[in-house]
């Protein structure tokens, strides 16, 4: 899977992605790069169903997903039973088409 770059606050613990110039939580500038676990779980979800062109379905889940390290993103969820708290796995695939190329994104199971 290709992996994403978050930032974790060398004083704080406080872990950002994307980054930020300083840390959100206690004003610093030292960061160390961290990438996310395989495994998470769903904070929180929405379904939208007004979609734009190059996503030939309806009602996608977004949710906010949080890795076991504390990276939080916001992705597909491709499941039957959405549930907030579910345990999820993540993977990098098309997410849509722009002009017929393909563009990848976080999806999760
Ligand atoms: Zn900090």
């Amino acid at each position: 899977m290709k992996t994403i770059t978050a930032y974790k606050c060398n004083k704080c613990g406080h872990v950002m992605y994307p980054r930020h110039e300083r840390c959100l939580n206690c004003n610093k500038r030292d960061f160390k790069e961290i990438n996310p676990t395989k495994n998470g779980k769903l904070l929180t979800y929405s379904i939208v169903n007004e979609l734009p062109w190059g996503i030939d379905e309806r009602g996608r889940v977004l949710g906010i997903v949080e890795f076991d390290n504390g990276i939080r993103v916001m992705g597909r969820v491709k499941s039957d039973r959405v549930k907030i708290g579910m345990k999820l796995t993540a993977s990098w695939e098309e997410v849509r088409f722009i002009n017929g190329v393909k563009v990848y994104g976080l999806t999760f199971y």
